[in-house]
């Protein structure tokens, strides 16, 4: 990936496998530090985009669909407000972590903003999406976090688009936020198919 330092040849072998394993090992450190988000581990904001990027041209070649889902905490302005910004937190860390362990290796999951998450599901029909999603919401509103001894839970809601031909990045997030956008007007923590806006 280009020249980062040399080594005077002659070098003694054990000293060169150990030059190039630190300076690998510090690269990949700092690729994933550049990819992922820092507190959750998951994908960042431009990864997430440069794998959706990807996602459609696939797609596009192949014609075989894939789903975006755009996912946004619910009322979690409230969470900050009522138990504290640290609360707040474990609240996102939780939602990381039950996507990471819930979904399919295949299954990139970024955070996309400060509170909202983006899952793309690879060879997905949105009908498919929507029941992985669907199990995601009902695990989701279990999960009891705690601070001081008080207990609370939080919900999410969940716009879910697939690939149409000819979609580019702005076309299906579109439709995905606007299914979003449809799910937190329906009352919050369901989801909704973009289109048909059907509502679980
Ligand atoms: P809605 O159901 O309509 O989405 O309501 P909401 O309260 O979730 O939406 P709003 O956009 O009003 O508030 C989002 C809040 O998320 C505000 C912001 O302070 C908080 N937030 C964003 N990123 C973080 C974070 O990393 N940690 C914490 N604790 N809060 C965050
Ligand atoms: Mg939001
Ligand atoms: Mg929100």
């Amino acid at each position: 990936t280009g020249a980062e330092d040399f080594i005077i040849k002659q070098a003694d072998p054990q000293e060169l496998i150990n030059a190039v394993s630190i300076r690998a090992e510090r690269m990949r450190t700092l690729r994933a530090r550049m990819s992922q988000d820092s507190l959750t581990g998951l994908y960042n904001h431009s990864t997430t985009t440069h794998y959706l990027e990807s996602a459609i041209t696939e797609s596009n070649y192949s014609g075989i669909p894939f789903s975006l889902v755009m996912v946004d905490l619910d009322h979690f302005k409230n969470i900050n407000d009522t138990y504290g910004h640290v609360a707040g937190d474990q609240v996102i860390l939780g939602i990381s972590q039950l996507f990471s362990h819930r979904l399919r290796s295949t299954d990139i999951v970024g955070r996309y903003g400060g509170e909202e998450f983006a899952i793309i599901m690879p060879g997905t029909t949105q009908e498919q999406a929507a029941a992985v999603v669907e199990r995601l919401r009902q695990g989701f509103e279990k999960i009891h976090f705690s601070v001081n001894q008080t207990n609370f839970s939080n919900t999410f809601s969940a716009g879910i688009a697939s690939w149409q031909p000819g979609d580019k990045i702005e076309t299906i997030r579109e439709r995905a936020d606007q299914a979003l956008y449809s799910a937190k007007q329906h009352g919050r923590n369901r989801y909704c198919i973009a289109d048909d806006k059907e509502v679980a």
